[in-house]
């Protein structure tokens, strides 16, 4: 099956849009375009016609170019079945276990509930890789919006289990203030803070810090390792369920 080109373009403050095109049949897919403008300006730089939108889940920043995008492109869309009412513009939908085609590369679906309560990620077995939208950030989670810390865990739970070298395409730009927020967390975590210095000199350089690897996320990632004994010693939760220890953490970032 066919393996994607993926181009990340930044939209709004610090939105990512990614750029599908899959070579074998020339299909071209647009994942979670927040603003038609530079997605318009991507597609014709690369002298290509849009087929298709992917969407994450229903928030503005995800979806405001998509109706932009069809009128000027003719493309079709699909997004999540369980949020069909709350995305215009939709012309299919997806549920856990189903997969979606762009041209020869096909997109396992899952459901991932915790950001909003319908989000799904995309994954392209083939191609190595994970859109999560706002599931999994790069040191990272979505705030919980919609659903219990309990869901969000076993969501990201779905996602640890992908191959380590699967690369994540996240929603957000959110690395720097993840790295810092990381930090206090899982203190002695000497991947994570070897990344943490990487990650600091990669934003001076104004370099996104998109894509990760499932692998680096589940040695650095506080959201994903909250079933680890260092992070569960620093923060004295050491018999509690796994989900609980998740929610701790998830409380402190929203407060830090
Ligand atoms: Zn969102
Ligand atoms: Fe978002």
């Amino acid at each position: 099956m066919a393996r994607l080109n993926i181009e990340l373009i930044p939209v709004l403050r610090d939105n990512y849009a990614y750029l599908l095109f899959e070579p074998e049949t020339g299909t071209t897919g647009v994942v979670d375009p927040g603003d038609a403008a530079p997605v318009l300006a991507a597609l014709e730089q690369r002298g290509r016609r849009l087929d298709w939108v992917l969407i994450t889940h229903h928030h503005g920043d995800h979806t405001a170019g998509l109706l932009d995008l069809k009128r000027v492109t003719g493309c079709k869309a699909v997004g999540p079945r369980a949020e069909f009412a709350r995305i215009e513009g939709l012309d299919c939908t997806v549920a856990e276990g189903e997969s979606f085609a762009l041209g020869h590369a096909v997109a396992e679906v899952f459901e991932t509930p915790g950001h909003t309560a319908g989000h799904v990620c995309y994954y392209f077995r083939d191609s190595e890789a994970l859109f999560a939208g706002d599931t999994l950030f790069v040191l990272g989670c979505g705030r919980l919006f919609e659903e219990s810390p309990q869901a969000m865990w076993a969501s990201l739970g779905k996602l640890a289990h992908l191959p380590p070298a699967t690369r994540v395409y996240c929603g957000h730009e959110y690395t720097l203030a993840n790295a810092r927020f990381a930090l206090t967390v899982d203190p002695d975590n000497a991947a994570l803070a070897g990344r943490a210095r990487r990650i600091e000199e990669a934003r001076e350089r104004g370099e996104p810090t998109v894509p990760t690897t499932i692998g680096e996320e589940l040695a650095t990632n506080p959201f994903l390792r909250a079933d680890a004994a260092p992070i569960r010693q620093h923060l004295g939760l050491r018999e509690e369920p796994a989900a609980h220890v998740f929610a701790e953490i998830r409380r402190r970032k929203d407060q830090a």
